[in-house]
């Protein structure tokens, strides 16, 4: 028997976590793609995130891998699943964020456009550009999400985090260590659990004003005419125009394979036209890349992320 068959329940019902064996993926994705996580656990409504922290540990005593995830907003999962845990930090609730010696405190499983929400019924200024955006705080922290020129890392006063040894520590933010759409944590396997904002006071009105406008701007792009995972590839500075740019002037717009196709809108997208795999959307982002290699000379990165088991 796997040590993954060997969960002990009583751990799980300590932490309220609850597990599902084979859970579909594309039901916890915004691709709506994606196969069976072996071993699906949820974060619970009522606990702390931290809570889970003796089920990390089971995972590393016990050598199986532990995929976290938030929205999965900005994931592909394989069509072949994930292997090991798969843990999700969705926590759905609305409550949980609070005020602590000026900082504007959000459990990492809250979704970002929530915790703007509540900054801005706060009258806190500094989450507007969170507005419309999908997935949770933390996973907006991992990613340095970035809309509107603002970035998670221009707001950021610190992240609580499981760390790797399980301790649960505030680790305060330090600039030298985040750029454009990279965070520390990319290169790490801690579990964010909060994430400290510093916000300042301003006028309700004005705030909820603004966010208003980004999510109807965010719609009149496009963004959830169908299931996608928002900009494909990240924009580099050296190439001069944005990616979204680059891959229209190549011509590639409404580029098909399978049920995935470049977005006739928006270059730099790609969406799911209804039954599109994994690996359709893969072959298609490494299509695109091919073409930019071929008659450009450049390397398009991705920004979304290939996560599972892609043998
Ligand atoms: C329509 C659309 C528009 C979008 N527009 C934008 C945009 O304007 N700007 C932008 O930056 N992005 C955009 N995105 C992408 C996406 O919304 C962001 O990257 C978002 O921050 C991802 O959050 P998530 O919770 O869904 O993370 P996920 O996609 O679930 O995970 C992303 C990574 O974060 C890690 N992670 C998540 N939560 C935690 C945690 N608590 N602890 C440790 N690791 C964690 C995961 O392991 C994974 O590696 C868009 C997506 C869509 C679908």
């Amino acid at each position: 028997m796997l040590p993954c068959e060997l969960i002990p329940e009583d751990m799980l019902v300590a932490a309220s976590l609850t597990l599902r064996r084979d859970e579909p993926m594309w039901k916890h994705t915004t691709f709506k793609t994606g196969g069976p996580a072996d071993f699906y656990v949820q974060a619970a409504a009522d606990k702390p995130l931290a809570a889970a922290a003796p089920l990390f540990r089971y995972a590393r005593d016990n050598k199986i891998p532990v995929q976290i995830i938030g929205g999965g907003a900005n994931l592909v999962v394989a069509d072949a699943g994930i292997r090991g845990i798969t843990f999700d930090t969705r926590t759905v609730s609305k409550t949980g964020a609070y005020v602590n010696e000026g900082a504007f405190i959000v459990p990492a499983g809250m979704f970002s456009d929530d915790a703007a929400e509540l900054a801005a019924q706060n009258s806190l200024s500094g989450l507007e550009f969170l507005a419309g955006l999908p997935g949770t705080a933390g996973g907006a922290v991992w990613m340095n999400a970035r809309c509107w020129e603002r970035e998670i890392s221009g707001v950021l006063r610190g992240v609580d985090v499981l760390d790797e040894d399980f301790n649960v520590v505030f680790e305060p933010f330090n600039a030298d260590a985040w750029s454009y759409k990279l965070s520390p944590y990319q290169r790490r396997s801690a579990l964010i659990l909060a994430v400290h904002f510093d916000l300042s006071r301003g006028g309700r009105g004005d705030i909820l004003k603004q966010m208003s406008e980004y999510r109807i701007e965010r719609d009149s792009k496009g963004h959830f005419n169908y299931p996608s995972a928002g900009s494909v590839f990240k924009n580099n500075p050296v190439f001069g125009k944005s990616a979204g740019k680059i891959i229209e002037e190549l011509g590639l717009r409404g580029l098909r394979i399978g049920g995935a196709r470049v977005a006739d809108w928006h270059g730099n997208f790609i969406v799911n036209t209804g039954g599109a795999s994994s690996s359709d959307i893969r072959a298609l982002t490494q299509a695109v890349q091919q073409e930019a290699r071929r008659k450009l000379g450049i390397e398009l990165e991705p920004e979304i992320l290939f996560i599972g088991d892609w043998r």
